[in-house]
């Protein structure tokens, strides 16, 4: 039965990024035709931020964050492994298993993340994105970021996510897609293609609502699974993965 449900599931996914992805007029045909070979592609390293003693931004009815980053990371996972994308998650439970070396919330929040970091640069041709959800201090900040990191490519998916974002999910959001801070440890330590997103403000009763639904999860999921497949190119280019004989066909 769980089987039954799970392809279930999948296919509604599938429809849903279908539905992002198509609706889309092609920006020159090039991209139509550029494959990336089998051989070598690419790793999608999806992150649910925070999780184990580290539950993240709580909203003021009492959401946690980490549960609902690592909600929309495993629709991430299921959508994008449904497309033929090879996934890694630094998590896939909201327990995170500590050494006895770290005694402190601290300490072990450390190690997390370096476990995190060396996790996602054992993986060869890796472009990772972080799921995170906002907070501020007042109620009114809303919608969607996505923040990149400094290296190669990390800006133009955050430029194409942010666009999805808001063409997809909220017309009326006005962020625009920035470089994260520089205190951002694992966003800062990465080689790798790399862009954090910030999905709604658990802080603003109208995304909170909205991030209680798992309709609007499964639609930030396959936005999200979107702006990827639609940067695949540029992605792969980076690690010099074109497959030279589809694109000698342009
Ligand atoms: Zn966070």
């Amino acid at each position: 039965m769980k089987r039954i449900l799970s392809a279930a599931l999948a296919l509604l996914l599938l429809l849903a990024a279908a539905f992002v992805v198509f609706r889309r007029p092609w920006r020159g045909g090039y991209k139509a035709v550029r494959t990336v070979s089998d051989k070598a592609a690419l790793t999608l390293i999806i992150d649910a931020g925070h999780g184990g003693e580290d539950g993240g931004a709580v909203s003021p009815s009492g959401l946690a964050e980490s549960g609902v980053n690592l909600d929309i990371a495993m629709r991430i996972d299921a959508l994008a492994a449904f497309f033929g994308v090879k996934t890694v998650m630094t998590r896939e439970s909201e327990e995170i298993a500590y050494s006895d070396a770290a005694d402190t919330t601290r300490e072990r929040k450390t190690e997390d993340q370096r476990a995190r970091l060396e996790l996602i640069r054992s993986v060869p041709n890796a472009v990772f994105i972080s799921i995170h959800q906002n907070e501020y201090t007042t109620q009114q900040p809303f919608g969607a970021q996505a923040l990149y990191a400094p290296t190669e490519g990390s800006r133009e998916l955050a430029l194409e996510l942010q666009e999805l974002l808001i063409s997809s999910l909220d017309t009326t959001n006005r962020r625009a897609a920035a470089q994260i801070q520089d205190t951002i440890f694992l966003m800062n330590s990465l080689d790798c293609p790399a862009v954090l997103i910030e999905c709604a403000f658990l802080s603003n009763p109208g995304d909170e609502a909205k991030l209680r639904t798992e309709e609007y999860r499964l639609k930030l999921a396959a936005v999200i699974t979107a702006g990827f497949l639609q940067n695949r190119g540029e992605l792969s280019a980076i690690y010099g993965l074109y497959d030279h004989d589809l694109e000698a066909k342009e």
